[in-house]
C-alpha cells in the first residue's frame, strides 16, 4: 500500500484509508482511482498529477515503486 499526494495542495491519498466521502472505502487501490478524478480539496489537480510519496515499511534501503529510500531518512 502506498499513498499520493497533490503537488498544489499537498492532500494525501492513502490507500490504506481511502476516501470515503469521494466513494473510494478504505484499501482502494490507486489503480482504481479514474484517471479523470480531481483533487478533492483543490479541485486543479487530476490524479494524474499526484505525486507518489515514498512510504516504504522496513525503512532504509527498501526498493518501493522502483525508488530507492535512502537510509537513515
Ligand atoms: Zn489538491
Amino acid at each position: 500500500m502506498s499513498s499520493y499526494q497533490c503537488p498544489v495542495c499537498g492532500y494525501l491519498f492513502d490507500e490504506l484509508r481511502g476516501h470515503p466521502r469521494e466513494g473510494f472505502p478504505a484499501g482502494t487501490p490507486w489503480e482504481s482511482v479514474p484517471d479523470d478524478w480531481a483533487c478533492p480539496d483543490c479541485g486543479v489537480r487530476e490524479k494524474v498529477d499526484f505525486e507518489p510519496t515514498a512510504v516504504c515499511s522496513g525503512g532504509g534501503h527498501v526498493t518501493c515503486a522502483g525508488q530507492l529510500t535512502p537510509p537513515g531518512r
